[in-house]
């Protein structure tokens, strides 16, 4: 059996109707494709889906951290706390604004910003912490709410990979004064190219990131201030349109996956674990095992393919050579994670295909010596 990472065309291939006539509204239609009524609808579902006064769509995930960063004013001098276990666009954003990501270590039980190491970190320089919902998972929101409190410190959550998760019966983006979203095509709610966005209830820094998106323009042709061209395009808008109001049956169907690896490879391997009164949205399903790159050779050779994330700390990454910091649990988390296939439409057949050949593996691998 040949079970892929992922498959966007199993999921899009059930709203092909709906995606050709989005097309075709956009193309034929209007022929309109920046900044019309897709995206200004896109907006404001999604930011009344999240809770949010303001949605600010963007070009990348990406964009929405560097962009958000700039409209706090955070530059040249200033910190940011970044947890090292990420994907580098949490670390880079502080850098491209000319700020420096300050690595924390993460918990060893959720994988997630350690705000206990963090706090060892704070310096009169830093001016904001970067919580990351990592693998859809949440961070605790009134833990850092406290600690920005404490600190004085604007909080950006990374919400790239957290699209329809909760924390307490409330969706994410709601710990900090800002949360950015990636609408990249493997995200729980992903587009079909490019796209983000930034969502929060604060007036100035919303208006300012309309601005900043937007070649500082609030009026054509009127610069307020210098600005750059990240706006969401109206086909993109128009594809997620499309998906939005599918986006809890497709956490709800991510989380049975997962229930399906954790209640077959409990005891095998570490599963993810699930905060109390929290909806892991489960973009990843992650395992963490001594043997992982034998484990992940076996897979492969049995035509499982899996991914890992990440395999170097962002501390560990060439641009931050120069930083020296020893993080223990990011460092030995990254040479034993693994994450398998999970995504709308994966079968049980293929989940307990997955599942019977870490089993296999895990026997086998007792008695092999080149993975000890
Ligand atoms: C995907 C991702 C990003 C970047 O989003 P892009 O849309 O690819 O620019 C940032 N942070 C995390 C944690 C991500 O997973």
């Amino acid at each position: 059996m040949i079970v892929p990472f992922f498959d966007s065309k199993r999921l899009d291939s059930l709203l092909r109707k709906e995606l050709v006539s989005a097309f075709e509204r956009v193309v034929f239609e209007r022929g309109i494709f920046i900044l019309g009524e897709e995206v200004a609808a896109f907006e404001k579902s999604f930011s009344s889906y999240v809770g949010r006064k303001h949605c600010i769509s963007v070009n990348s995930g990406t964009d929405a951290l560097i962009l958000t960063l700039r409209a706090m004013n955070i530059g040249r001098g200033d910190e940011v706390l970044v947890p090292a276990n990420s994907f580098v666009a949490s670390a880079f954003s502080v850098s491209y604004v000319g700020a420096s990501p300050v690595f924390v270590d993460v918990d060893e039980k959720y994988y997630l910003i350690s705000l206990t190491d963090a706090e060892k970190r704070v310096t009169g320089h830093t001016k904001a912490i970067m919580p990351v919902h990592l693998y859809g998972n949440p961070c605790n929101q009134s833990e850092i709410r406290q600690f920005a409190e404490k600190f004085n410190l604007r909080v950006i959550e990374d919400a790239a990979q957290a699209h329809g998760a909760f924390d307490c019966g409330v969706p994410l983006g709601k710990s900090g004064d800002a949360a950015c979203f990636s609408f990249y095509p493997t995200k729980n709610l992903g587009a079909m190219g490019d796209s983000g966005a930034i969502i929060t209830d604060d007036d100035e820094l919303a208006s300012r990131l309309r601005r900043l998106r937007n070649y500082g323009q609030q009026q054509k042709y009127v610069s307020e201030e210098i600005g750059i061209n990240s706006r969401l395009d109206e086909l993109q808008a128009a594809f997620l349109n499309c998906k939005l109001p599918l986006l809890d049956s497709l956490v709800s169907e991510r989380r049975e996956i997962a229930a399906r690896y954790s209640a077959n490879l409990e005891g095998i391997v570490d599963i993810p674990i699930e905060r109390q009164n929290c909806i892991y949205a489960y973009h990843l399903y992650v395992i963490r095992t001594p043997n992982r790159d034998c484990l992940q050779q076996y897979l492969k050779s049995k035509g499982v393919a899996t991914l890992i994330h990440y395999p170097i700390p962002l501390h560990k990454q060439k641009p931050y050579s120069h930083v020296h910091v020893s993080l223990p649990n990011a460092e030995r988390l990254s040479s034993e994670i693994l994450s398998l296939p999970i995504f709308p439409r994966l079968t049980s057949e293929e989940v307990d295909y997955v599942c019977e050949t870490i089993k296999e593996h895990h026997v086998k691998c007792d008695s092999c010596h080149p993975c000890l």
